[in-house]
């Protein structure tokens, strides 16, 4: 058990954000009790390269003594911000460490902070929105303003800082004094007590930060926008910088390079391309919609005159000609004229009567197969469950007209 008098870990990644290597000493060790990690070893250390989870950004990766770092945590304790490693392997008080970080990832991160700093920042300066919310994992990057952007001043701001990014100004970290930090003027998130981290871009933003940052904005490459919606009356954007921006984009233009391929087009004919086979689905859609319409009419005249009732089975078609079919049949049919027409489940049905009492089928089949539906005497319709048509014709004929 670590006692109160021990002092802070320390934070190797706060003045070297590039090291990847270091040695340290275990200054305690914990059973992690409940969790996801349950099973595995809490592991204090005097210093760490390691970025513990904070400020909206995951936890850097990498291991310990070759044991894979599954979690990096901060915590408080007296004043004291004490880190811990989540680790598999045995470790012990007083063992010395090798760690390594995967430098892939942290550079990523570092990559992304950066940008968003600059995006933030200009928001700031633009509109004198905060950004009021940080999200930062392998999976995403978004932040949240308090107040409202239109996609075309996010596409604004998206050139203004692409424009910050290619002027490869230095990114300065300090740790100001008091005095020196009553006089400045720098966005954070909360109200900070002890030493603060000020992260400076000159000309474009201060920022209070814990996390490890790019040492000129040159090095984040480019920043890309993927998404904007509306969030707690502000707004929330997606955003991508760097090696991950262009891993996302290069798939989104093989994906539709592919499409345009698919097309026979090229990229710039695709929305035309689509519109163009959207408008003919359009019309064979209603060719086929008439020529089944046909098929059934002629379907209906083979229909002896003298038979009572009529029962139809058809594979698609339309409520409204179906009723039209109906109408047609009781003029000249006298029992009860039925269509059933195939759903995913089943099947809907319309049925009607000249003289008589067409509840009587809906009833019929609700008894037999649990059908739904009703309406007036005229006509009903209803919808059932899959059921032979043999099985249908049987229960319609035996109704008593
Ligand atoms: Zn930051």
């Amino acid at each position: 058990m670590i006692d109160s008098g021990i002092f802070s870990t320390i934070k190797l990644y706060d003045k070297d954000a590039y090291a990847t290597e270091f040695d340290a000493v275990v200054l305690s060790t914990e059973p992690v009790e409940d969790g996801r990690f349950k099973g595995t070893s809490k592991v204090y250390l005097d210093q760490t390269l390691f970025f513990p989870e904070e400020g909206g950004q995951e936890a850097d990766f990498g291991a310990l003594n070759g044991q894979e770092v599954l979690d990096v945590q901060i915590e408080k304790r007296d004043g004291k911000e004490l880190i811990f490693h989540v680790v598999k392997g045995n470790f012990k008080e007083g063992d010395s460490v090798h760690g390594v970080i995967d430098w892939e990832h942290r550079f990523d991160q570092m990559q992304q902070h950066s940008g968003e700093h600059i995006f933030s920042g200009t928001v700031h300066n633009k509109y004198g929105y905060d950004n009021v919310g940080f999200h930062l994992s392998r999976q995403v990057v978004t932040m949240d303003f308090n107040g409202p952007l239109d996609d075309e001043q996010v596409l604004d701001i998206e050139r203004a800082v692409n424009e910050i990014i290619v002027k490869n100004l230095e990114i300065l970290v300090s740790w100001p004094s008091k005095d020196e930090l009553d006089k400045l003027e720098y966005r954070s998130k909360k109200e900070l007590d002890g030493d603060v981290r000020i992260v400076t871009i000159p000309g474009v933003d201060v920022c209070a930060c814990c996390a490890p940052h790019v040492r000129r904005t040159g090095e984040i490459g480019f920043l890309k926008v993927l998404g904007r919606q509306n969030y707690k009356g502000g707004v929330r954007v997606f955003i991508e910088c760097g090696l991950r921006a262009l891993k996302t984009l290069g798939s989104e233009h093989t994906l539709i390079q592919n499409l345009a391929g698919s097309l026979t087009t090229s990229i710039e004919n695709v929305p035309g391309q689509v519109e163009k086979l959207q408008n003919e689905l359009y019309a064979l859609k209603g060719s086929l919609q008439k020529a089944r319409a046909e098929l059934t009419s002629y379907k209906l005249k083979e229909i002896p005159q003298d038979q009572k009732n009529v029962t139809v089975f058809v594979d698609d078609m339309d409520n409204k000609s179906v009723q039209n079919a109906i109408n047609e049949l009781t003029s000249t049919h006298s029992g009860f004229c039925s269509f059933f027409v195939k759903t995913d489940s089943g099947y809907r049905f319309v049925s009607g009567i000249a003289e008589g009492d067409a509840r009587k089928v809906a009833g019929a089949l609700r008894e037999k197969f649990g059908a739904k539906g009703g309406g007036s005497e005229k006509m009903v319709q209803g919808s059932l469950a899959d059921a032979s048509e043999d099985e249908i014709r049987k229960v319609i004929d035996q109704i008593e007209g």
